[in-house]
């Protein structure tokens, strides 16, 4: 019996239904040929046994179109039934020609009686046209053309046995998906599974917009897709089998080659951990480059291959630029002004400056907070805009952690206790008996001492304004490899949805808990940024409503070390220090000879004019001056006239940007100036 538990067809793979469409395919154009081939030598089928006439031509065109079709767009998982119809209409096809070309006599007999047993492979449907077809056959020539019955028995001879054949062959007995072993069943559905997805990814692949290079173990490229050929100009057939620095030529920003230490392919390759950047550039196979933004992902395991996916940010990297110019440029204009604001605003609140009433006081302080945080606001969006565009310098220097976290929150336990809250500082805690006191080792780091101070800063007033009351304790602790900086308080806590987003630029915690509390959301990111520098990291462990430790780990200096790069960058400041006091003596001397030259010069050519008599040098007032009624002040006039470029340029303090604490430390320098001797001296009057 024939039925569908007996005759499966099989699960073909791109690979066989490819050979088998080209198989059927070549035969159908055969016949085309040898139509086309009596056609135009004009002869017949009479003539000749292999002239195809016009009819099985027709078909086999057809049977060959749908076959190259179907050889392109058929999709994985329907190749079998591809594979099927271009078989039927093969089989089709052939009947047509014996018909056409006197049945058992015809040279075609055995192209047909040999392509029976195949209908079988295909499935029940193609079994089915091969059985048709065979029975049609016999009956024709029985009944149509009268061959004897001898004739008839071979014929059924010929025909039945291959197809006997390849049913025994091909076909599987009944249950036998039932005899198939466990394992055999397992692994032909994995292969199945595999070239499905094998397909599938293919598709996706080709499809994806980023480039994407497949490398194995070594670093030869195995796979390239469209994006990739477009973006780097390399072929697929070029670039296969090359060593992925032929292919991906990585340059720094100074334009030149990248070394292995700074390329991510290189690294990924040996260390099989995942690295992304956008710091590079590519150079393409005909010498243009542009901006990537460049990802490379290990495959398994260590020396199985990697994955490159990188993509074109050029346009992306000019608007970043843009935008950083413009707030850069917008933020340094507004913070001058908003400085001076703030100054003036200090000094008519400062009792020792200026003289207001209590209602004015409370405007003016307010006006006075306003201020401060827009020039704080600046001042972050400044740092920002610098860390963004890579302008953040980064002078490492060898820092004993200890002591410089203690002076800084030294500087900010008066804003604590204002808030009414305590500050502790672990490894020296100042008038508190502290049960959990330790001796510290000396941690040396070597980091930027501005990055770090700013960094400290941060999170400790953060914790103070996150804290309406408790405790701030700041620690520093480490290992033999590292030194981390934590700072713990009380305070309201950061939900743990919020806290991935901490580290992102303007991202501020929205409930009722901060709304009240002010702030730009800047300071987190630039920290990041900061210790990002410093080749550090940065983290966050915290409980709403209980309370958040920041911490931040920076690589440790072993003692040897830091007491070698102390003593190697004293001997540089003092040989600094040496060849200016060299140079200064240098340019005094020359400035000296350059003098006693002109005045001999003058001498020999000019009678000197009349000295002018000298006058005091002038006092300049740049501050209000207290008013004699209802203690409002107005500003100084500036001096005008011809030497006020002088007077504003020499004499005047840059009051504009003058820390406000600088100004309230020292109001009397705000009031009145005088010219520091030896600075240029205004001239006399001209009478
Ligand atoms: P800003 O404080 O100016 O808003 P930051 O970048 O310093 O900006 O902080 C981002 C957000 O993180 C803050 O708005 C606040 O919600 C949250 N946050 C930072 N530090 C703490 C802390 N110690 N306790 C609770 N929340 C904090």
């Amino acid at each position: 019996m024939i039925s569908g538990g007996i005759i499966n067809s099989r699960q073909l793979t791109t690979f066989w239904h490819r050979r088998i469409s080209e198989a059927i395919f070549i035969v159908a154009i055969s016949l085309v040929g040898l139509f086309a081939w009596g056609y135009f030598s004009g002869i017949t089928p009479y003539n000749s046994n292999l002239v195809v006439p016009l009819l099985p031509a027709a078909l086999a065109g057809t049977t060959a179109i749908i076959t190259a079709l179907l050889y392109f767009v058929t999709p994985v998982n329907r190749k079998s039934a591809a594979a099927a119809v271009s078989y039927i209409l093969l089989i089709i096809t052939l009947c047509a020609l014996l018909y056409t070309t006197r049945g058992l006599e015809s040279a075609f007999l055995a192209l047909f009686v040999t392509s029976l047993p195949f209908g079988i492979f295909f499935g029940l449907a193609a079994a089915a046209a091969s059985f048709i077809a065979i029975v049609a056959l016999l009956l024709w020539e029985y009944f149509v053309i009268n061959v004897y019955p001898s004739q008839l028995v071979a014929l059924s001879v010929i025909t039945f046995v291959p197809f006997l054949a390849g049913l025994l062959v091909w076909s599987k007995p009944a249950g036998s998906k039932n005899t198939e072993t466990k394992e055999e069943r397992s692994y032909k559905e994995l292969a199945n599974e595999l070239s499905q997805v094998a397909g599938k990814a293919e598709v996706v692949i080709n499809a994806i917009t980023d480039g994407v290079l497949a490398l194995d173990g070594q670093g030869t490229v195995q796979l390239i897709n469209p994006a990739a050929q477009k973006l780097i100009g390399w072929g697929k057939h070029d670039a296969i089998n090359l060593a992925y620095k032929s292919v991906l030529k990585l340059i720094d920003a100074k334009n030149s080659e990248v070394g292995d230490y700074e390329d991510p392919v290189s690294q990924v390759l040996t260390s099989n951990k995942s690295s992304k950047t956008d710091l590079l550039s590519i150079q393409t196979q005909s010498g243009k480059s542009f901006m990537a933004s460049i990802s490379v992902s290990p495959i398994g395991q260590l020396g199985n291959g990697v994955i490159v996916v990188f993509r074109d940010v050029t346009a992306e990297k000019s608007d970043e630029r843009q935008r950083s110019e413009f707030i850069s440029t917008a933020s340094h204009e507004m913070r001058t002004p908003v400085a001076s604001i703030e100054g003036y605003l200090g000094l008519a609140l400062n009792p020792a400056t200026a003289q207001i009433d209590l209602k004015a006081r409370d405007f003016i302080t307010k006006a006075h907070e306003s201020a401060q945080h827009l020039g704080r606001l600046f001042q972050d969006l400044l740092d920002v805009s610098k860390a963004d565009d890579g302008r953040l310098q980064n002078t490492p220097t060898v820092i004993d952690v200890v002591p410089f976290i203690h002076e800084i929150v030294q500087g900010l336990t008066p804003k604590a206790h204002e808030k009414g809250l305590r500050i502790l500082y672990r490894p020296m805690p100042e008038g508190v008996v502290d049960e959990n006191r330790r001796m510290n080792p000396v941690y040396y780091i070597n980091a930027d001492r501005d990055h770090l101070r700013e960094v400290s800063n941060n999170l400790i007033e953060n914790a103070i304004k996150y804290t309406p009351k408790g405790d701030v304790i700041v620690d520093v602790t480490g290992d033999t490899g590292h030194v981390v900086l934590s700072v713990t308080d009380t305070g309201i806590g950061i939900p743990r949805e919020d806290q991935a987003h901490l580290f992102q630029k303007f991202y501020r915690v929205d409930n009722s808990d901060t709304r009240q509390i002010g702030g730009t959301g800047l300071g987190l990111y630039l920290c990041r940024r900061l210790v990002e520098t410093m080749s550090g990291r940065i983290w966050v462990e915290s409980e709403y409503k209980k309370g958040s430790t920041f911490s931040v780990e920076l690589t440790r200096l072993d003692h040897d070390e830091a007491t070698r790069l102390i003593e190697q960058a004293s001997v540089l400041a003092e040989q600094r220090a040496t060849e200016e006091t060299a140079e200064a003596q240098r340019d005094a001397e020359a400035k000296q000879a350059s003098q006693q030259a002109m005045m001999a010069n003058a001498t020999a050519t000019f009678t000197p004019p009349p000295t002018p008599t000298p006058v005091a040098p002038q006092q300049i007032i740049i501050a209000p001056t207290p008013q004699p009624m209802g203690g409002t002040r107005a500003p100084m006039p500036r001096p005008t006239g011809p030497m006020a470029s002088v007077i504003n340029s020499v004499s005047r303090p840059q009051l504009t940007n003058t820390p406000l604490s600088s100004i309230e430390a020292n109001p009397s320098r705000y009031i009145a100036e005088r010219p520091a001797p030896g600075s240029t001296t205004i001239p006399p009057r001209q009478q």
